[in-house]
Order: C-alpha cells, then sequence, then structure tokens
C-alpha cells in the first residue's frame, strides 16, 4: 500500500510560502457606456484582499462568463494566488484546445487579477513587479471622426487643443462606419444592395482625407487609420502606397486575420507601417504574427490573448525583433484592461503608442481610479496592484445587455449585398 499522499488534481505540487489561497473566482459583467465589459474578481483567504482582471469580449460575453465560472474557478480555487504563471499554463493546458477567444478572455481576466493580487500583497503598483518604468508615461492616440472630411478634421483640431500628438482620422462612408463616422446614405442607384459599402470609392477617398488633413493640421501632427481588414492584400498595397505622401504613423488592419499571411507582401511594398492584432486570439497567434515580418506594430487586446502574463512574453519578442506595441484599448476595454496596457506600456523597451478611450462619467463611477488622459499623457497608478476598484453595486445600475456590438461588428455588405470581414 503506498503512503505517498494522494495530490488533487490541480493542487500545487509544492509548498505555498504562506497560508493565503483564492477561494472565490467570479465574472461580473456591466455596460455603463452601453458596452458589455467582463471583470473577473479574484477572492483570497486574506481578509479583504482580492484581484481585479480584464476579460472583455463584448460580444460574446456570457460564453466567457460561463467560462469562467463554471471552468476556471474549479481549478484555482484552493489555490495559492502567487503561482501566476503555473495558474495560467494549467488554465490554458486544461481544456486542451487552447488557441480559442472565449477561453483565452476568461483568462486573461484571472490573470489580470493574480496580477492586482501580487501587487496588492507586494504592496507595490504591477508596474514595479515587471521591472520597473522605462519611460515617465504613455503617449496616446484618440479617435477622429465625422460624416465629412471638414467634421473629421473639425474634431482633429480639438483632440489637438486638448495635447494630442497622435490621431487616428475616420471618415463615414456609404455602408460602413464607426466610432462616431456615421454611415452615410447611398448616392448610388444600381447597387444590389442599396446601403452596399464600396471599397474604390474607398479607395479613392481615404488619400483625399489625409491631403486634407496635411493642409489643415500641417506637418507636426501623427496620423493614424483603421482599414478595420476590409481589403485584398492587393488592395492594401493600393491604399499604403496612396498614403504614403501623407507620412502616416501606422495603418491599421489591412487585411482580415484569415489572410494574415499576406502581410508581409504588404509591408514590404510601401514604407507606410502597418499595425495589425487586436483580432490575435492567443499567445501562438500574437507571437506569429510579430516573429512574421508582416507588421510594424502589434497591438493585440491583452485581455484576449492570455491576459498581462502572454502580453509580456509578446511585448519581449517584439522588443527583439524591432516591432513596437500598440495595445488595443477603445470602449470595449474595461479600465482594469487599460491599466494592464498602460503597466506594459511604462515597463516595455518595445512600446510604440498606446490606443486611448476619453471614459464615460459612469464609468468611473463603476471603476473608481480609472485612469484619465491628460494632455495626450497616460500614467499608471503608483498604488499597489492596479489602483482600480470594481464597484458592484454601481455596476448593477449598468446591466449588460447582447444588442449592441456583435450587431455593429456584422453590419457591413458590399453593394451586391454580401458580408464583408470586419
Ligand atoms: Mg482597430
Amino acid at each position: 500500500m503506498s503512503t505517498q499522499p494522494v495530490l488533487p488534481a490541480f493542487a500545487q505540487p509544492w509548498e505555498a510560502p504562506d497560508d493565503v489561497r483564492i477561494t472565490r473566482v467570479r465574472a461580473i459583467a456591466t455596460a455603463p457606456e452601453g458596452i458589455p465589459l467582463l471583470v473577473v474578481k479574484v477572492e483570497t483567504s486574506d481578509d479583504g484582499l482580492y484581484g481585479l482582471g480584464c476579460a472583455t469580449f463584448t460580444q460574446r460575453w456570457k460564453a466567457v462568463a460561463a467560462y469562467v465560472e463554471e471552468h476556471l474557478a474549479r481549478l484555482v480555487v484552493g489555490r495559492y494566488p502567487g503561482d501566476i504563471e503555473d495558474l495560467i499554463r494549467l488554465a490554458r493546458f486544461s481544456s486542451y484546445w487552447r488557441e480559442g477567444p472565449v477561453g483565452n478572455n476568461a483568462i486573461s481576466g484571472l490573470d489580470q487579477a493574480l496580477w492586482d493580487i501580487a501587487g496588492k500583497r507586494a504592496g507595490r503598483p504591477v508596474h514595479e513587479l515587471l521591472g520597473g518604468k522605462v519611460r515617465a508615461a504613455a503617449d496616446t492616440y484618440l479617435h477622429a471622426a465625422g460624416a465629412t472630411v471638414a467634421e473629421t478634421l473639425d474634431h482633429a483640431e480639438r483632440l489637438r487643443e486638448q495635447g494630442l500628438r497622435h490621431i487616428r482620422l475616420q471618415t463615414g462612408q456609404a455602408g460602413t462606419g464607426h466610432y462616431g463616422a456615421p454611415a452615410l446614405p447611398s448616392t448610388a442607384s444600381d447597387y444590389a444592395y442599396a446601403d452596399g459599402w464600396d471599397v474604390e470609392e474607398y479607395l479613392r477617398r481615404t488619400p483625399e482625407l489625409f491631403a486634407a488633413a496635411r493642409d489643415r493640421l500641417g506637418p507636426d501632427i501623427a496620423l493614424l487609420h483603421d482599414v478595420h481588414s476590409r481589403l485584398t492584400p492587393k488592395q492594401a498595397v493600393v491604399l499604403a502606397r496612396s498614403l504614403e505622401a501623407y507620412r502616416l504613423f501606422f495603418l491599421e488592419d489591412v487585411v482580415a486575420p484569415e489572410h494574415w499571411d499576406r502581410l508581409p507582401e504588404v509591408r514590404a511594398a510601401s514604407p507606410v507601417p502597418l499595425a495589425v492584432g487586436e483580432l490575435t486570439t492567443s499567445l501562438t497567434d500574437a507571437a506569429r504574427l510579430v516573429l512574421g515580418g508582416g507588421v510594424d506594430f502589434i497591438r493585440s487586446h491583452i485581455s484576449g490573448i492570455g491576459g498581462l502574463t502572454a502580453a509580456r512574453k509578446i511585448a519581449a519578442a517584439a522588443e527583439l525583433v524591432g516591432v513596437r506595441t500598440a495595445w488595443h484599448a477603445p470602449g470595449d476595454t474595461s479600465p482594469i484592461g487599460a491599466a494592464a496596457n498602460v503597466a506594459l506600456d511604462v515597463t516595455s523597451p518595445a512600446f510604440g503608442i498606446q490606443e486611448g478611450h476619453v471614459y464615460a462619467d459612469a464609468v468611473h463611477e463603476v471603476f473608481p481610479g480609472t485612469l484619465r488622459i491628460e494632455r495626450g499623457w497616460l500614467r499608471p497608478h503608483e498604488t499597489p496592484g492596479w489602483g482600480i476598484d470594481l464597484d458592484e453595486t454601481a455596476a448593477a445600475r449598468y446591466p449588460a445587455g447582447l444588442a449592441g456590438h456583435d450587431a455593429w461588428a456584422a453590419r457591413v455588405r458590399g453593394r451586391d449585398g454580401a458580408l464583408i470581414a470586419p
């Protein structure tokens, strides 16, 4: 008869340094701006010690919430919260299939919550646990958008007055619009689908936007543009070449993820820097982009690829091959995820730029401590962990729904009526 004690399947196979243990893992959904955000709260046996992580996959938040509470909790409750790398590998490998977005969003939330706990236990901000600052603040860009070129540039002027040095420009088009650039009515009469998007018109109009922007805003402001994955590789080359004279800081998501293998040829055909990666869904996916020679900026959703533990590896790989970071962070990233971005921004030599979002007052009410952009700069808190809390009573005042963002993602159709990849 064996005297070997039987180890519960997911117990740590080494001595924990103290008796703090994970006691509860919950997923909390809230939509203070109307966009469903999902936060993972990891509670511990240490009275009042908990961590928060962003698991936001706004189009499928209910599936992520179930993944967290039905699957991840049973793996990690009872474990020592300081074994972050082991817990994340356990969460990742235990599903066997592991590269999908739902699981990796759930794991991201768990991971960021464990880093928050680690910071709180150390009494230090997370960026210090990552090795400390290499810069004082993260330079950010915001989105300027409008129905017309003039409206877009009015918006850009207002952002410049607020201190922004980097601005993304988007103008409304027939058939598609986002982030304040409305979808315009089509003037064409011969479309099979009256509200269709016309790629040829887009390829013609976009250089006109940037020509007007350089005329009005001058040479000093850094300009960016997001294609939203709607071009073929050849069309991407046509667009990039037509924008060369306007010296973009980057051109984002020129092709859909299904065609990322073709990015190196697009990148080789034009000096316009390419930013790609908000649709990466795993560490592996993001690593292939960084190491594949097709991107100048990697912009994964840190709350989608496996959390800070995954993203810091991507930042390290980027540093080694001369790629820069531009982490995804519009309104479908919670303030916790935004803080994780900034922790990496100020600690990584590979930092390029940070996407910013000016959160509504309701978000500040739900997430006390939400970071604010000041004259274009983001700075992390110097308090333990993320320095950001979640007011659950306030969160409940803004219940998450199912109506919005998935409809947005599936809205664009061509002039013949065929769906076009977002
Ligand atoms: Mg984008």
